[in-house]
């Protein structure tokens, strides 16, 4: 599946992080003039740094492997990105979001980011009452054996408000990231326990198993019950 739909995760992964801000800069610059796909292809018209009335034409397509390569008038190697090219992803994604393919697209990142919870992290509860606070994450590096910590702060069951020290989770605007997820299915697989320390925990509610977060409490993180109003602070 050959698609030139990229969040911020997958830009990272595919190009340098310097260069994928250069590429937002220029498409929050408006400097993306034309770009659609057409058989298989993207084509684009992204204006340069210099010269406003000369811009660069290019063409991505995916090879035979999948992978990326760009045809850029700027004279870039072809498998390497250049900032017109992510320029030109990034205004092909939020288009592809306005016409309305939106919520699929979001839920096919969800998705993305569940399958890659069970397969890619690990997670280990380290304070908060049965299953709140605090998570630390290990994310298994696909591409070799380095591991990434992270720091996962559960809040809800039900509610996308959920916490993790990761830069997906700050910038994919899903609400979630693989580590929340991970943390998710590491709490449904423990239905038992979990089921358990649920009737020990008095101040939990159990008609929603969930609670809103009231952001107007700046020392703390208050929590409600969205059914029947109890309140529960996290410290
Ligand atoms: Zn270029
Ligand atoms: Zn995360």
């Amino acid at each position: 599946m050959t698609s030139f739909v990229y969040d911020s995760e997958q830009l990272s992964a595919i190009a340098p992080e310097a260069l994928c801000r250069e590429g937002l800069a220029y498409f929050k610059d408006n400097r993306v003039i034309d770009c659609y796909e057409q058989e298989g292809a993207l084509y684009a018209k992204v204006e340069g740094s210099s010269a406003p009335n000369s811009p660069y034409y290019l063409e991505l397509e995916h090879n035979d492997q999948g992978k990326l390569t760009v045809s850029c008038e700027c004279g870039t190697h072809p498998e390497q990105l250049c900032k017109h090219a992510i320029a030109a992803l990034v205004s092909f994604t939020q288009d592809t979001i306005e016409q309305g393919s939106y919520v699929s697209a979001m839920e096919a990142a969800i998705q993305d980011r569940k399958k890659r919870g069970q397969t890619e992290v690990r997670v280990t509860h380290l304070s908060g009452h049965p299953w709140f606070g605090k998570w630390q994450a290990y994310s298994i590096d696909a591409s070799g054996p380095r591991q990434r910590r992270y720091e996962v702060h559960m809040r809800s069951m039900q509610e996308r408000i959920n916490f993790c020290t990761c830069p997906d989770r700050a910038n994919n605007q899903l609400g979630t990231c693989k580590h929340i997820e991970a943390v998710l299915h590491k709490i449904g697989k423990g239905k038992k326990l979990v089921g358990k320390d649920f009737e020990s925990a008095a101040t939990f509610c159990l008609s929603c198993l969930g609670w809103r977060r009231n952001d107007q409490i700046a020392t703390h993180q208050q929590f409600t019950c969205r059914f029947n109003g109890f309140t529960r602070s996290v410290f």
